[in-house]
């Protein structure tokens, strides 16, 4: 089964989130084996993009409140070498970055090329919590669609691969999470009470999620909505489409420096 053609959203297309069910498993077995050998062979190609050195992989990770970005990425990196892996959160600009263009913090997290780099969250922030708490004007944000698919061409020519995943949950899912951070004493730190403040405004994420994904995926650097209901089978795909990325660009052990076959350490 073709998982990249299942979960991409094709350039150009008008994609509905309410047609894509975020507890699908698309007829995958659990089989937590399989898993970690895919996990397993995540770190070899990690070690592969580091000395081939022509590439940088970076992979945008977006969801709502409880959506599992976190959950996503220690699952990810459990296999990685930390070396060759830089994890950005991005948070509530600060005074310093709101003074920048608003692509400007994301550009200087960019991985360097050998490294994969993810962004816990991104610049896609300034196209959906601003667009839906209406803190930029329409003119602003709705110039940004462009100005994004135009900043990651640029990266993209530069030898940045981009994977983009929206981890789609269910409202009532995201309930059970909220409700679970309220009754677990190892998760309350994480329960927020803007998070119910934002879950009122579900509707009006969900449509700009749309928009956002809709209008920047692009051959260069696509979104690919992500079941994530259930936290085995996210974790499944997002490992799985790493992989197949990493394998699609080919990578190679470069050439030693010098001729190896008379050199003997003595
Ligand atoms: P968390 O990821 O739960 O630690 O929360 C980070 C918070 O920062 C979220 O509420 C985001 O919506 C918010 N945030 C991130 N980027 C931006 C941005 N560019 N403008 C406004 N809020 C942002
Ligand atoms: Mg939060």
């Amino acid at each position: 089964m073709d998982l990249v053609k299942r979960c991409v959203v094709k350039p150009g297309s008008k994609l509905h989130l309410r047609d894509h069910d975020p507890s699908d498993t698309f007829g995958v077995r659990r089989n937590d084996a399989a898993l970690q050998k895919r996990l397993d062979r995540l770190s070899e190609l990690q070690h592969l993009l580091y000395a081939d050195k022509r590439y940088a992989l970076l992979i945008v990770l977006q969801a709502l409140d409880a959506g599992g970005k976190d959950g996503t990425l220690r699952h990810v990196m459990s296999g990685l070498n930390p070396q060759g892996c830089v994890v950005t959160a991005f948070k509530v600009p600060s005074a310093e970055e709101r003074s920048h263009d608003f692509l400007w913090r994301a550009h200087k997290a960019v991985p360097e090329r050998g490294d994969m780099g993810i962004f816990n969250r991104s610049h896609y922030e300034d196209v959906l919590v601003v667009r839906v708490h209406r803190t930029v004007p329409k003119e602003v944000w709705s110039k940004r669609y462009g100005q994004i698919n135009d900043f990651e061409q640029m990266l993209n020519e530069n030898g940045v691969r981009i994977l983009k995943f929206f981890l789609h949950i269910g409202k009532e899912e995201q309930k059970r999470r909220l409700q679970a951070r309220v009754l677990d004493p190892t998760r309350n730190w994480k329960f927020s009470p803007a998070d119910l403040e934002e879950r009122k405004y579900w509707d009006d994420y969900m449509k700009a999620y749309e928009d956002a994904l809709r209008k920047c995926s692009t051959p260069w650097a696509p979104w690919h909505v992500i079941p994530a209901d259930h936290k085995w089978f996210r974790n499944y795909l997002v490992a799985e489409l790493i992989v197949e990325a990493l394998e699609g660009m080919k990578l190679k052990y470069p050439p030693p420096m010098a001729d190896l076959s008379n050199i003997e350490i003595v």
